[in-house]
């Protein structure tokens, strides 16, 4: 990948959900940062987050 913008890119922190389709289940830690994937079962919302989490996200 080429190191255009700045010092993203190699390690990945996130990958895509299984449950909400974000990019954001965090591989070491092993849970979902949006919807709680891993850490809870309970699907994690809160009202002050202006996104709910829904499957519809395409992200990869
Ligand atoms: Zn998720």
């Amino acid at each position: 990948m080429p190191s255009k913008y700045g010092k993203r890119g190699g390690k990945k922190t996130h990958i895509r959900c299984r449950r909400c389709g974000r990019r954001a289940y965090h591989i070491r830690k092993k849970v979902c940062a949006a919807c709680g994937f891993g850490g809870s079962k309970r699907i994690r919302s809160y009202s002050w987050s202006r996104k709910p989490v829904t499957r519809s996200h395409r992200l990869v």
